[in-house]
């Protein structure tokens, strides 16, 4: 029955991690997926984390019932809090319909049949370049794709009345530049001015500035009253990556719509996986719920063993701290070393990624005479750097820029 099946491609950096674990050379370094490393190269779980899941455990009410088709109800109240601000007149007004899905990528690819159903425009902006997958969300659903600049507030690339933008809240993947406030406030009224839906991919809120900070677009754009779609992740920001957990927010301009476009992404999920998990959804609900005593708003909950929303963030601080560092030490490393050319972006850069500027054959030469691997488009994952590999990066570049 399956004889005529073809072979399919290769995914492009699920080849390169293949080949780094073939790799058999001790000096060997993965600077490709996407994911935060140590500085002894090894994952984290962070105590935030750990804690949660021993509440979990002790709680002998919790059970593993299904969740309803929508996630736990909870979960989606704080998440929503978490990325629109507690006091988001929109909750409030309950115009926004959240739901719990698979992650980022499973909020990304609801959002996108949502769209392809319900919506009248069948086009997508995505961000040139933007994240690998991005591209495959949204061919999924059948969506339209077009590229807009990034970033240039003079063009025209997002002439398209109706059309949907994907935009990265912070640490954009993969250049690492994200727009200022003033930017964002340009973008806002040019969306706005052209009617365009935005669409808001959030994988790492915290790994700028802090969680409202880079919060911060997303919530001038639901201050305008407009609407927006909001993908949420916890995989880089707690680094819950295989526990698969997420949300999809719609903002809708009444309740009554909110409530309709709830039951439609209903009818979406339903026959997609029925329901979503329920141990990540968990975690995350007990580390975010620890920011509220008596469901008011609390910066800093220290007292009474309350302390998890605080442990999380700033053990995320100590994450990024650490990327920041191994920026100015590989810049350095790099000025040290005369390498040609300017390498001031690696410092500029923000979030988990640089797009260092090597262009395919210096990346295959890396891989080939370093055994240093990346995405082919000269993407690093900082994360997966260490202080102690850093000079030996720094070599590498300096070779493969000077061949
Ligand atoms: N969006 C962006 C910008 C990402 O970088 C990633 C992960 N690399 C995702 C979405 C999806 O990740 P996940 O499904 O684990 O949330």
């Amino acid at each position: 029955a399956f004889e005529q099946v073809a072979r399919a491609a290769d995914i492009p950096i699920y080849a390169v991690m293949a080949a780094f674990r073939e790799d058999p050379s001790p000096m060997k370094l993965n600077l490709g997926f996407g994911v935060y490393r140590t500085e002894e190269g090894k994952p984290l779980l962070l105590n935030a984390v750990r804690q949660a899941e021993q509440l979990l455990v002790n709680d002998l009410s919790a059970d593993k019932e299904y969740l309803p088709i929508t996630g736990l109800p909870e979960f989606n109240k704080l998440s929503a809090k978490l990325i629109f601000g507690a006091d988001s007149p929109a909750i409030k007004e309950n115009r926004v319909s959240t739901v719990q899905c698979l992650s980022g990528s499973g909020s990304l690819r609801i959002g996108a049949d949502f769209l392809a159903k319900h919506y009248y425009q069948h086009t997508v902006y995505l961000s040139q370049p933007t994240y690998g997958n991005h591209p495959n969300f949204f061919a999924a659903a059948g969506l339209a794709m077009k590229t807009y600049h990034y970033y240039d507030p003079k063009t025209n690339g997002l002439d398209f009345q109706g059309a949907i933008v994907l935009l990265q809240a912070s640490g954009h993947n993969p250049t690492g530049i994200d727009p200022t406030a003033q930017q964002w406030e340009q973008i806002r009224q040019l969306m706005r001015l052209k009617r365009l839906l935005p669409f808001f991919d959030c994988a790492y809120q915290g790994f700028v500035m802090n969680m409202d900070a880079d919060a911060l677009p997303v919530r001038m754009f639901v201050a305008d009253g407009g609407e927006c779609l909001v993908a949420q992740s916890y995989s880089k920001t707690m680094g819950l990556y295989g526990e698969r957990v997420g949300a999809l927010s719609v903002v809708c301009k009444t309740t009554d719509v909110a409530s309709r476009v709830e039951s439609q992404l209903k009818l979406l999920i339903r026959p997609m996986y029925s329901n979503p998990p329920i141990h990540g959804a968990s975690i995350v609900t007990a580390i975010l719920k620890d920011r509220y005593i008596h469901g008011v708003y609390i910066l800093s909950a220290l007292q009474d063993g309350r302390e998890m929303y605080s442990r999380w963030v700033t053990e995320l601080k100590q994450l990024t701290d650490r990327i920041a560092t191994l920026r100015q030490q590989l810049h350095l490393a790099l000025l040290d070393r005369g390498t040609p050319g300017d390498w001031s972006h690696i410092t500029r850069q923000v979030g988990m990624f640089s797009l260092t500027g090597l262009n395919a054959e210096q990346v295959a030469f890396l891989i080939k005479e370093y055994h240093i691997y990346m995405s082919p488009d000269g993407r690093i994952n900082m994360a997966g750097l260490s202080s102690k590999a850093v000079p030996y990066l720094a070599d590498a570049i300096h070779a493969a820029v000077t061949l």
